[in-house]
């Protein structure tokens, strides 16, 4: 399900998301984190970047600090995993029209991406999984995923998708006992998304 409003997190800089990852480490040992959320708020006008308002604002980033929070907690056991699969959300492609090239088999269910641009996030995450030795889905809903991991036995999974639709993927992966990381997209709105690479190479 997607978020009820549209983000665009892209041109925020870099030490930006570093202090969400700090208040994912400290989240544990600190009951009341919503004031630092709307300092972090205030410190880089993530209302005036992004047009939310302030309580949408602090959805977005609560969210992304959970995220953050169980990627570290379940980092450790991903790590010992062998067989392991990337998810990217179909929304990620550069075409979600006939200009896609990628081919959709129902039966998967999954698109496969046949580069035709270089500039596509999904050929460019497909060439990193492939060097890594991941197997690769752009899944049309994550609803698609439990099924996926199940018939192929995954171990291990790395979820693209935005935070509310991260979070409700992740809780059935967890309960089949799968190792997940996250990595949430920094622009939503259900075409034209965003992720980031550096974050993707990171987690691999
Ligand atoms: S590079 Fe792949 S996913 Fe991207 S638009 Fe082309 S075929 Fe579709
Ligand atoms: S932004 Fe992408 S991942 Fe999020 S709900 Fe829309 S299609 Fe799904």
């Amino acid at each position: 399900m997607p978020y009820k409003f549209t983000f665009d997190l892209s041109e925020l800089p870099k030490f930006f998301f570093n202090e969400l990852t700090i208040l994912s480490y400290q989240k544990g040992m600190h009951k009341t984190i919503l004031n630092t959320l709307r300092d972090i708020i205030i410190k880089f006008k993530i209302q005036e970047a992004t047009g939310l308002n302030l309580s949408d604002a602090v959805t977005l980033l609560q969210d992304l600090i959970d995220l953050h929070g169980i990627n570290l907690v379940q980092r450790g056991k991903f790590l010992e995993t062998k067989k392991r699969a990337i998810f990217l959300p179909h929304c990620t492609r550069k075409f979600m029209d006939n200009r896609c090239q990628a081919i959709f088999d129902p039966t998967v269910p999954s698109y496969f991406c046949k580069h035709c641009s270089k500039d596509c996030l999904v050929s460019k995450a497909s060439r990193l999984a492939e060097k890594k030795g991941y197997d690769f889905y752009v899944v049309p809903g994550g609803s698609c995923i439990p099924k996926i991991v199940k018939r192929a036995m995954y171990e291990g999974a790395i979820g693209i998708a935005c935070g509310e639709e991260m979070k409700m993927s992740g809780e059935v992966l967890g309960s089949m006992g799968v190792a997940g990381q996250a990595i949430p997209l920094i622009r939503n709105g259900c075409a034209n998304t965003a992720f980031s690479l550096e974050t993707l190479k990171k987690t691999l």
